[in-house]
């Protein structure tokens, strides 16, 4: 397999200044060096896009999506070699990774079917109010390391159809779809309208403080989330944040516990449990609680753990060893706060793997079920009903999403309707699509991406306001 190395800079792709070495997390191993860009060369990625933008946003809507089209048709051209990468990089089955790709290309084929977006305004008979929204210019979209090629397409597209130019950086330890979304770009959008640079985490505040990029779109944790803010705040910079989650899942006794179990257990270890949106705590009415844990260990023992590129894989690796370390801890926590009933290891010998390990008998107060532990390691609690499951569910900082499980759909609906997160989900979870908006409660983000919605956040509201003749 060969890889996408380069820069995208001013429709040039280029060596860096510097390299970042990929490693395998299935064996620990670098597998590729990339180009990293230096202060330098995100500094002409960002003017490259300064220059690019007027032109790009007087080509017109139609155009603009008319070029979006032609790169779905692109990447869907060059869909197998995404899913090898991402496999590579990023660790996760070859399924998953088909799926990331598939949804990949609906994003940006969503993206270039919306409408442009007018709107005349009630006013008095003497005035004639119309509101549009204009490009802001330059964005710069960042994103995390656990879903290298959705995350940054569905910030490019809404970017670039609204006549924004863009400068994108992925995680440093899965730089390649990225980098890859950046060689593809290149054959159909004009020079310096999509630009993509990596980095070593050390490019961030350059890009967020620079004072000629007028948004940052950004997807990750919620620490790295206030920096942006902040670093953000001296230019007035519109920021759409992205950030963590501990998604809770109410589980009422009057379930179909085998049919839930096999849901919340596919919605829980989904990406090794490495999905913002993935559900990271169940709490679990008491008459059914021993036999929904049963069930739930039942899965995790048949799960296969191995490399994403073993067809048989259900649960791939840890992508980076910081997040392995993590995981080890949080094994640690299990052990002393509640009873392991599947899983509990770890591979010491290569790669990054944590087996799916399910804990019950565990308190809401332990740090397994509070933080946002982004491992494959599910803390089941006993709750007395929905309200004690609700209560429990809403005390905590994320509120990125959630979901209620209950054959009563009346019931199922009035918790649903509290629960403090921006989606929550009836009988099912991480059903998302380029239509939903995603916007995180409290800690879990600020703005929202996807759908029409997202789509405005790209532009800045506009209002002509015309005197009329009497
Ligand atoms: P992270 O915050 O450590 O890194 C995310 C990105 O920010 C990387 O590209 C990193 O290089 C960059 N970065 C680091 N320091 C920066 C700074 N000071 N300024 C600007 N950028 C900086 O997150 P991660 O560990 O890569 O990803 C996991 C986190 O992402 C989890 O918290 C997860 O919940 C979150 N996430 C959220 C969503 C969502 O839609 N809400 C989706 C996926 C992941």
């Amino acid at each position: 397999m060969t890889f996408s190395s380069k820069l995208l800079i001013d429709g040039a792709l280029v060596e860096g200044d510097r390299t970042i070495d990929v490693i395998d997390p299935a064996n620990g191993r670098p597998f590729a060096t990339v180009a990293c860009a230096s202060q330098a060369q995100a500094e002409r990625a960002i003017q490259a896009a300064k220059a690019a933008q007027p032109a790009w946003e007087a080509a017109g809507w139609s155009h603009r999506a008319s070029l979006l089209a032609r790169y779905a048709d692109a990447l869907a051209a060059r869909a197998a070699e995404f899913a090898d990468i991402m496999v590579r990089e990023q660790g996760k089955p070859l399924a998953e990774a088909k799926a990331e790709v598939g949804y990949t290309i609906d994003f940006v084929r969503y993206f270039a079917g919306v409408l442009p977006h007018e709107q005349q305004l009630d006013t008095a008979d003497t005035s004639r109010a119309t509101l549009f929204r204009k490009a802001l210019g330059v964005v710069v979209g960042i994103s995390p390391w656990n879903f290298p090629l959705l995350i940054p397409a569905a910030k490019l597209a809404p970017a670039l159809l609204t006549g924004n130019t863009i400068v994108l950086k992925p995680a440093p330890t899965t730089p390649i779809s990225t980098l890859l979304l950046g060689e593809v770009a290149n054959d159909i959008f004009p020079r310096g309208v999509l630009n993509v640079i990596t980095d070593q985490n050390d490019l961030g505040d350059f890009l967020t403080s620079h004072a000629d990029v007028a948004k940052v779109t950004f997807t990750g944790s919620t620490a790295t989330g206030r920096k942006i803010m902040a670093s953000a705040a001296p230019t007035l910079k519109r920021v759409s944040l992205e950030l963590g989650g501990n998604d809770a899942a109410i589980v009422l006794k009057d379930v179909d516990v085998i049919d839930t179990a096999q849901k919340i257990f596919d919605a829980s270890f989904f990406n090794t449990g490495q999905a913002c949106l993935a559900i990271k705590r169940v709490y679990v009415a008491t008459e059914i609680y021993d036999a929904f844990c049963d069930a739930m260990a039942g899965h995790a023992r048949n799960a296969r753990m191995g490399s994403g590129a073993d067809e048989s894989t259900r649960i791939g690796p840890l992508q980076n060893r910081q997040q392995f370390e993590k995981a080890k801890h949080y094994l640690e926590v299990a052990r002393t706060d509640g009873v392991i009933i599947a899983g509990g290891g770890y591979r010491n010998d290569a790669g990054y793997f944590v087996e799916p390990t399910i804990v019950r008998d565990i308190d809401d107060a332990s740090a397994l079920v509070a933080d946002e532990q982004f491992s494959p390691i599910l803390p089941i609690v006993r709750v007395r009903d929905g309200d004690d499951a609700l209560r429990r569910a809403n005390h905590s900082e994320f509120g990125l999403a959630g979901s209620v499980w209950s054959a009563d759909v009346t019931a199922a609906r009035a918790l649903a309707r509290q629960m403090q997160a921006g989606t929550v989900w009836i009988n099912q979870h991480l059903n998302f699509g380029p239509t939903i908006p995603l916007a995180g409660a409290k800690q879990s983000g600020l703005g929202v991406e996807w759908g029409e919605l997202g789509v405005e956040e790209f532009g800045q509201v506009s209002v002509i306001n015309e005197a009329v003749a009497a």
